[in-house]
């Protein structure tokens, strides 16, 4: 039996106080008494009883409330309720309060004890059986916070020893994971940098420039080029619920391929010119030569088509060669309305046999780029005359130019083929001709390729928006003049 559990008894004294006092003293419980409701808080704050019994009556307030306030400060407390009254009221008032059991006269001292130890046993079954819970929700969290720790130190693991450079960032691009290769990259040269702003510990423009254009989905790739001749491919991946992921490889190796590949065809195209050169020189001159009949007249022709269009080949190849090794250096004040305005007069005839219809939407207010003129015009004949080239009779062709905070926004859509969505990557790749283009258009697959290089000696960007079927629209970005 429970000897020394404390019972506060809070009730008006009364002869029923008595009797309980008698009771349970005989029975060995330790006994604290109050008439008052300070009187009960007080001792609470000395010793918290093992048991109450609070009476209908005390100190003026009611019982009831009172219990229900204990209650909300000790949930699992167990409180008898003494009520002169019996009946279903108070049992109704009982249940209200929430309190574990009910003493009402008349009154036997077994009742009093029996009622008391029924409580007490009560509340240790549920003290145990709490106890055992919040042992089993502990030993599973651990289990989880184990099982999570692992994965993590995996996770870390993983990260740090693949050979492309990975951070991670959060929403607002503080850095919460980067592994050695990024430090190795960028020369941090081991300095802390997990928690800090992406822009303040890496300062680097290509980086910056991937981060804000990705946000807004204009941009996914972009090349980091380094002063030392390093480049390397980033790629940006939104992780949802975390931010987003920047992955690194090293591509200083393809550049270089791509460089001798280059050099090799820029050397060929410029020792290919000269013989062109003179083989035309020559058919002009076997016209002048003599009468040729007409058979040969029309090989003649077939032959003068074929040079010329190896000659524009051989001077596109040496074009790009030249924007490539980055000697396109000279700059004056474009207008990129007025370049567009003169590439149509020239494409006029062209637009009327084929009855396009040509809209042009300039915005008002477009600013004035620093840029090559000759340049600018052969990118935007590319770019119109390919519109013009792969849309077929009676299409429609939209020249849009807006201004885009500081950048000028160059749309050239057209209701053409389309390009498949899997060769949308490669088709400003040298030589590349999308699989579904009409077989009668004619074309080498450099046009695209001049363009892009254009664009991008003017520190622009270019892409293509397009659906099989639909039609086209080549988006160019190039920074403004201020
Ligand atoms: P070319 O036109 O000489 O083949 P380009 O480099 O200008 O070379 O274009 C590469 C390929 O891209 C084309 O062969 C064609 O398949 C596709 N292409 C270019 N512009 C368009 C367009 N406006 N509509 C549909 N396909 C296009």
């Amino acid at each position: 039996m429970p000897k020394h559990d404390l019972i506060l008894l809070a009730m008006d004294a009364s002869p029923t106080l008595d009797l309980m006092e008698r009771a349970l003293h005989a029975s060995d419980y330790e006994l604290a008494t109050t008439h008052d409701h300070a009187g009960l808080d007080r001792i609470v704050q000395q010793s918290i009883p093992a048991l109450m019994i609070i009476g209908e009556h005390l100190g003026g307030e009611d019982g009831f409330s009172i219990s229900m306030d204990v209650l909300e400060r000790f949930p699992t407390m167990p409180i008898i309720l003494y009520s002169e009254k019996t009946g279903s009221d108070a049992a109704a008032k009982v249940i209200r309060a929430g309190v574990s059991g009910f003493l009402h006269p008349p009154l036997r001292i077994n009742d009093i004890v029996e009622e008391v130890q029924r409580n007490l046993s009560r509340a240790s079954k549920l003290g145990d059986w709490l106890r055992r819970e919040v042992k089993r929700t502990t030993a599973s969290l651990e289990q989880k916070a184990k099982i999570s720790e692992a994965e993590r130190g995996k996770l870390e693991a993983i990260i740090s020893n693949i050979q492309d450079g990975v951070i991670v960032l959060d929403e607002s691009h503080h850095i919460l994971l980067a592994n050695k290769i990024v430090q190795e990259i960028f020369n941090l040269n081991g300095a802390p940098i997990v928690g800090g702003y992406l822009k303040d510990i890496i300062p680097n423009a290509d980086l910056s420039a991937l981060i804000d254009r990705a946000r807004n989905g204009a941009l996914k790739y972009h090349e980091i080029n380094f002063d030392d001749g390093r480049v390397f491919n980033a790629q940006y991946t939104p992780l949802p619920r975390i931010g987003s992921a920047v992955t690194m490889q090293d591509i200083s190796y393809l550049k270089e391929i791509d460089r001798l590949k280059n050099d090799f065809i820029h050397t060929v195209s410029h020792d290919l010119r000269s013989p062109l050169t003179s083989i035309l020189g020559y058919m002009e001159l076997i016209g002048r030569s003599g009468p040729l009949n007409d058979s040969q007249q029309e090989f003649l022709g077939r032959l003068q088509a074929s040079v010329q269009h190896m000659t524009s080949l051989v001077n596109d190849l040496l074009d790009l060669g030249r924007l490539e090794s980055g000697f396109d250096t000279r700059r004056e004040t474009v207008d990129l309305c007025n370049v567009m305005e003169y590439s149509l007069n020239v494409f006029d005839s062209q637009i009327k046999s084929k009855s396009l219809q040509v809209i042009t939407e300039f915005s008002p207010n477009i600013k004035s780029l620093r840029a090559n003129p000759i340049r600018i015009r052969q990118m935007i004949d590319n770019l119109v005359g390919n519109a013009i080239k792969y849309t077929p009779p009676n299409g429609r062709i939209l020249l849009n130019i807006v201004m885009q905070e500081n950048q000028i926004v160059l749309r050239v859509t057209d209701s053409g083929p389309g390009i498949p969505a899997d060769e949308q990557t490669r088709i400003f790749d040298k030589f590349f001709r999308a699989s579904n283009r009409p077989r009668d258009v004619e074309g080498s697959g450099l046009g695209l390729a001049i363009v892009k290089s254009i664009v991008e000696s003017h520190q622009g960007r270019v892409w293509v928006e397009s659906k099989v079927g639909v039609g086209s629209t080549f988006v160019v970005l190039l920074p403004a003049h201020d």
